[in-house]
């Protein structure tokens, strides 16, 4: 079985898909993470982040990435990048690399590979309406942008609140707009509001979800 949990940044698809695959026994991948990897890879080559210098670097760049023991781990080119990758330089350069339908491509055919089939949470912007589907149960989380940024800041110990609240404000515009896989709400999808909700609460909803409507 797959669930889909698609969402703008901040909304919790990271922590709830987590906590909802080990809740299951159910292996995990979240896409952004394939995405920032690349991104990384580009600004620590200097590369210029001009569409054909992009491309030039898809084939150099070999991303692999893991969910072992409850942790999830992101090689470039072997090198474990786990944690460089949310750093800010990546977070306000990772939208503007992942419009690029060529690197939509790359990163969409890696992600399939990964998921193969076993029963996954996977993650991410278009899961649900381009890479996986024909998954079995999809959800869209949504949160109001004050929210989503007052998670983050919560979280990274190198940016304001008002840089974050900037920073997701443009991955936003850039995401929902862009002409291949934008952000959407995936048909059928369970739209859940995250909003001052606690994540074991979402999580719940998404398990009585699949007991509603599905087997496992
Ligand atoms: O989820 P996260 O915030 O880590 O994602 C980082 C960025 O990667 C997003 O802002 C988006 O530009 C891109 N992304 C995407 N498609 C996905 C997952 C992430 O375009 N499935």
């Amino acid at each position: 079985m797959i669930i889909t949990i698609d969402g703008a940044a901040g909304t919790g698809k990271t922590t709830v898909g987590i906590l909802t695959a080990n809740r299951l026994n159910f292996d995990f991948l979240d896409t952004g993470k394939i995405y920032r990897a690349f991104t990384l890879k580009l600004i620590k080559d200097s590369i210029s982040l001009e569409k054909k210098e992009i491309i030039k670097h898809l084939d150099k760049t070999k991303i692999n990435y893991s969910y072992k023991e409850k942790k999830e781990s992101v090689y470039l080119n072997k090198i474990d990048i786990t944690d460089e990758i949310l750093s800010k330089e990546v977070d306000n350069n990772v939208s503007l690399v992942s419009k690029i339908p060529e690197v939509r491509d790359k990163m969409t055919s890696l992600q399939r590979s990964i998921v193969s089939d076993k029963n996954f949470v996977v993650v991410g912007r278009d899961i649900g309406t381009v890479v996986l589907p024909n998954a079995e149960l999809k959800i869209f989380l949504i949160a109001s942008i004050e929210e989503r940024a007052r998670r983050r800041f919560a979280e990274r110990e190198d940016q304001s609140y008002s840089d974050i609240l900037e920073s997701i404000k443009n991955r936003d515009v850039i995401d929902s707009t862009r002409e291949v896989a934008p952000l959407k709400t995936p048909e059928n999808a369970v739209i859940i509001d995250t909003e001052g909700i606690d994540i074991i609460e979402v999580s719940n909803k998404i398990i009585k979800e699949i007991d509603n409507e599905h087997s496992i």
